[in-house]
């Protein structure tokens, strides 16, 4: 059984749809990690039946609430000194900064450097998103 209580100070990914725990893990680029980091699959979960967990024992310098793009049934906790101090309900989040690129070869993000890319959710059924600067569109589920 998952010990939350073994991270004196990090981060507790929980509750994430089976499958894309390694979406997550790959993304927040966990694989190169040189801290003690953990992704379990298939937990069992009373709640949803299975799920997948990242244990991260470090702090990451990013807002995780972006990770509601990939999957916004998951939940963050911020653990500190063994115990949970903030628990964030993540959710598709309607502006994303500096996350997602831009596929569109002639958009102004992909040609100038130093600009942050934005985009902003058009619809949340299907996850999709347009560009800021060129109405792209991008679909997170592709
Ligand atoms: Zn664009």
């Amino acid at each position: 059984m998952l010990n939350i209580n073994s991270i004196a100070k990090g981060i507790v990914i929980d509750h994430i749809t089976p499958g894309k725990g390694y979406e997550i893990f790959k993304l927040l680029e966990l694989d190169k990690a040189s801290y003690t980091v953990a992704l379990i699959m298939n937990a069992q979960s009373k709640k949803h039946g299975k799920k997948d967990i990242i244990k991260i024992e470090n702090v990451i310098d990013m807002d995780l609430r972006v990770l509601g793009i990939l999957d916004d049934s998951l939940t963050i906790n911020i653990i500190e000194n063994e115990e949970i101090i903030e628990k964030i309900h993540v959710k598709l989040p309607e502006h994303v900064e500096g996350f997602l690129k831009c596929n569109n070869p002639r958009c102004i993000s992909t040609s100038e450097r130093n600009m942050v890319n934005k985009f902003s959710l058009v619809d949340p059924t299907t996850h999709l998103y347009k560009c800021d600067y060129c109405d792209h569109l991008y679909n997170v589920e592709e």
